[in-house]
């Protein structure tokens, strides 16, 4: 591979320790890494040379939680204005019909839109195997398209025979699940720095496992040193089930079954109170926020701000397409923003923390160091993002801007050194066929 040179960007924003921000920007790309950032770089013969001038650079965008199956099931009749449980409830049914090719070519859309919305990295929770469908299935979505990718293997086993919400045709045996959750780990988790994929255990919430799943999943990702994700607090029912039927406040329940931990990141957590927000930072846990799905679902606004001063690491998610409905995490940035102003007033988030959340904030939440910040060593995932365009015209601030005015789609997109998004383009798949067959099977499912 050439090595690569981003040349005269209007800003690199660096996220950085200093979190500095260079005017007229260069970054070069040397073998998928990051080889210098600074001005007026020379290109280095051969190099391939990107004029950015009236862009600004900023690293790849983290993704923390989605379901990328649920691109197959965005904006369902039934679903479209029920709070969580009931819009689980429509939607079970559907989800049940589902299968490989279904898995896979919902998984590419979902990756596609997170790509042009400036996403290199993400994770994904996928809690249902129906029909053999398998984790592999989402894997080979992602290899595809040449995203890095942090696939979560989810679970239910308590069905509605046994007071849980899924139906039973969608549970699993749990030592089937455990059995599977070695088999994906063995296989795909790649532990080394500047992985391109890397595995996680994720059974689905506490409200459709046993305990006993809960514990022996926490034991289990310890031993494979992968790291551990769910479901927990998302509102106010969820926490009336906990107290219902385990005793206790999800943090305690977290806490008590080995859920807490800097291998542990939870989606959600709208009502943390304030002795678990101290408990995620003392034990280095960390969230998933996804203030578009909270928003969708009525779920509430997280207490970011006061997760963040207390410590705790925050990344951003967009949260299955079934519920957001949209996947573009750029959104998700300004709405986030914007939730914590609903809450706490003007000055509770400004644009740049919401940067920082959605970039270094969700690097952190999955344990990746070598990604999130642009820094001579860490791994090239960037985003070029076009800010000549009317969406942004007549900003003052190109920065802020990015967050408070858009665009809200990449011009060009950069993993691991490899150009995924050119002009606005995916490079790597043929997305207008993909998208056809999304519609194909979508009709299947209607009919
Ligand atoms: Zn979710």
């Amino acid at each position: 591979m050439p090595d690569i040179l981003i040349r005269n960007a209007a800003t690199v924003v660096t996220m950085n320790p200093a979190r500095e921000e260079i005017a007229g920007g260069d970054v070069l790309i040397r073998a998928g890494v990051v080889a210098a950032v600074g001005q007026g770089l020379a290109p280095p013969p051969g190099a391939e040379v990107i004029e950015a001038a009236g862009c600004v650079v900023t690293p790849g965008l983290v993704n923390t939680h989605h379901h990328l199956y649920q691109t197959l099931t965005r904006v369902v009749p039934g679903g479209q204005d029920a709070l969580l449980f009931g819009w689980l409830k429509t939607l079970y049914p559907i989800w049940a019909r589902f299968g490989p090719d279904e898995m896979f070519t919902s998984a590419q859309v979902g990756l596609a839109e997170l790509a042009l919305s400036g996403c290199t990295l993400t994770s994904d929770h996928l809690y249902l195997y129906p029909n053999g469908a398998r984790l592999d299935d989402t894997i080979a979505a992602a290899a595809e398209l040449g995203l890095r990718f942090h696939p979560t293997r989810g679970a239910m086993s308590i069905g509605e025979s046994q007071g849980g919400l899924p139906p039973d045709a969608l549970v699993e045996r749990e030592a089937a699940i455990l059995n599977d959750m070695i088999r994906v780990v063995d296989r795909f988790h790649d532990p080394r720095p500047g992985a391109m994929l890397r595995v996680g255990l994720a059974p689905c919430s506490p409200f459709s496992v046993s305990r006993d799943l809960m514990r022996d999943t926490a034991l289990l990702a310890r031993d494979k040193g992968v790291m551990l994700h769910t479901h927990l607090a998302e509102n106010d029912e969820d926490v009336a089930y906990s107290l219902a039927r385990f005793g206790c406040r999800p943090g305690q329940y977290a806490e008590d079954l080995g859920w807490v931990g800097a291998d542990v990141w939870h989606a959600h957590c709208v009502k943390l109170d304030c002795s678990e927000i101290e408990l995620f930072s003392r034990s280095l846990t960390g969230v998933a926020h996804c203030p578009c799905s909270n928003c969708r679902l009525g779920s509430g606004i997280a207490p970011v701000r006061a997760m963040r001063d207390a410590g705790v690491k925050v990344g951003l998610g967009v949260d299955g397409s079934a519920s957001n409905d949209a996947g573009n995490l750029a959104a998700e940035m300004r709405q986030a923003l914007l939730l914590q102003r609903v809450a706490r007033g003007a000055d509770a988030m400004a644009a740049r923390e919401a940067l920082e959340i959605a970039t270094l904030g969700g690097a952190r939440v999955l344990g990746r160091d070598d990604c999130g910040s642009l820094a001579p060593g860490q791994r090239a995932d960037l985003a070029i993002w076009d800010l000549s365009g009317v969406e942004a015209a007549g900003a003052w601030d190109a920065v802020a801007a990015l967050v408070l005015c858009g665009p809200n789609r990449v011009r060009d997109l950069f993993v691991e050194g490899r150009q995924v998004v050119r002009g606005g383009q995916i490079t790597t798949i043929d997305l207008p066929r993909v998208i056809e067959r999304q519609a194909a099977l979508a009709r299947a499912l209607q009919g």
